[in-house]
């Protein structure tokens, strides 16, 4: 049996742009025709999707790096071959965090995607650099650098039904009785306690329904056990809420329903909002009809109150159809939109000056990449360079910055001496 493993850390590499190419027509009887530089191939991209086959994170254990292929140079007209995007399969249920512990997708339904490191693009060849008074550039882009980036994957279980109640309420003994087939899920990481999920069929409805231990007095507050496996259940979308009817230490059952409740409610919103189905276990214990005073006042609660015992099966099938009822009125209702951007822009075009031992240092993500994308051993190139950092304003801003002739400023891996007038 595998473990089931519910997080882990992934480090992603897409691929890297291609070079584009600088080079000119040659024909028979023409000395230098026009420019014909072609592009680099884009490199890869990093997409995760997922996939109802897929069931846990076990694999990101076996290898933590995983790297896309780089596009391929251009070769004068001839273009550089794309690197393929590299799709990763994760269990449907994972919810991608950037390292810092931002969110940044929940694939949570079969076949969602999202590309989680961008492959650079290719570099554009000089073909794409000519203008009415630059006939002939020998200006061509270096390929954009791939981007490594560092991802924390959180699988959720994924139970449509989940039981809610107090230690010995029946909640096991109820999914026992219930569920035709188990799916099996090995040694718990963070207890010794093993969530007891299965499979309900019943009429022509199929869902998943999961026992929920550890719901008790303190467990918001991280004290029980229920803290670390109610992470994984957040998406349940109808309760069973199990309360037994005659308690072995003599608490109030009405009590008891209260006080999960309140737990409930102060470790999630989302959880608590959900469809209630309230089952009265443990009837057998009692003649016939001993429990509708009970029955009576938690109805009371709103919320529609089933008299069953996992032990005879009695009242189950009721249960049973009720949930699927209510699982189907939340299907219809309408989702909300879940906010699945293609990928993350990590760039941006904030760059300040910094002054350091006499150098000017440059520092910005998108312009620090504008660097490394240009051809430094190409003349024209780097009068490109020159004309777009004016434009951008960074040569005002280093005078501004006290810079003057002479002085060495540094952008990226790029150093240049500071000519007043250039
Ligand atoms: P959980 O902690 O909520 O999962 O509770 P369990 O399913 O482990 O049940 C606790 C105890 O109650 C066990 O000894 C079960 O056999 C017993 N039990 C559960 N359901 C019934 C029931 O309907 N009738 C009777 N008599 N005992 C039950
Ligand atoms: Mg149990």
């Amino acid at each position: 049996m595998s473990q089931f493993i519910d997080s882990a850390i992934v480090r992603l590499t897409s691929g890297k742009g291609g070079n584009g190419a600088a080079s000119f027509h040659r024909e028979k009887h023409v000395p230098r025709g026009g420019p014909n530089g072609a592009d680099g191939g884009r490199g890869g991209d990093i997409v995760f999707v997922a996939d109802r086959g897929a069931r846990t994170l076990y694999d990101f254990k076996l290898r933590d790096h995983y790297e896309a292929p780089n596009g391929t140079d251009a070769h004068g007209n001839k273009s550089g071959k794309d690197g393929n995007d590299l799709t990763i399969r994760v269990p449907v249920g994972t919810v991608v965090f950037e390292e810092d512990g931002e969110t940044m997708v929940d694939l949570d339904t079969d076949g969602a995607s999202f590309v989680v490191a961008k492959g650079g693009r290719g570099g554009r060849g000089n073909l794409h650099f000519t203008n009415s008074v630059r006939q002939a550039p020998t200006i061509a882009e270096n390929g954009e650098p791939a981007e490594t980036v560092a991802v924390r994957l959180e699988l959720k279980l994924l139970a449509d039904v989940g039981l809610i109640g107090l230690p010995n309420a029946g909640k096991s003994t109820i999914v026992s009785a219930c569920t035709a087939s188990k799916a099996k899920i090995g040694a718990y990481p963070f207890t010794t306690i093993v969530p007891n999920l299965g499979v309900v069929s019943i009429g022509d409805v199929t869902f998943v329904m999961a026992d929920m231990p550890g719901l008790i007095e303190g467990a918001s507050e991280g004290v029980g056990l229920g803290v670390q496996f109610l992470k994984h259940v957040e998406r349940t979308r109808v309760l069973v809420h199990v309360v037994d009817a005659f308690p072995l230490d003599g608490t109030d059952p009405v009590e008891n329903y209260k006080t999960v409740e309140s737990e409930l409610a102060k470790y999630s919103e989302d959880l608590a909002s959900a469809p209630r189905l309230i089952a009265l276990n443990k009837s057998d214990l009692g003649p016939p009809g001993s429990t509708d005073p009970l029955a009576e006042s938690l109805t009371g609660s709103g919320h529609p109150v089933f008299v069953v015992s996992a032990a005879t099966g009695q009242g189950l099938q009721p249960l049973l159809y009720a949930a699927a009822e209510a699982l189907a009125r939340e299907d219809a209702k309408p989702k909300t939109t879940v906010v699945r951007p293609k990928a993350v822009d990590r760039l941006d075009d904030a760059w300040e000056i910094v002054s350091e031992g006499g150098t000017f240092i440059v520092k910005g993500k998108r312009i620090e990449r504008a660097v490394e994308m240009t051809r430094l051993s190409n003349s024209e190139s780097l009068r490109h360079l020159h004309r777009r950092l004016h434009r951008m304003g960074v040569i005002d801003k280093l005078r501004e910055a006290g810079a003057e002739d002479g002085d060495n400023v540094r952008v990226g891996g790029f150093e240049f001496t500071f000519m007043e007038g250039r």
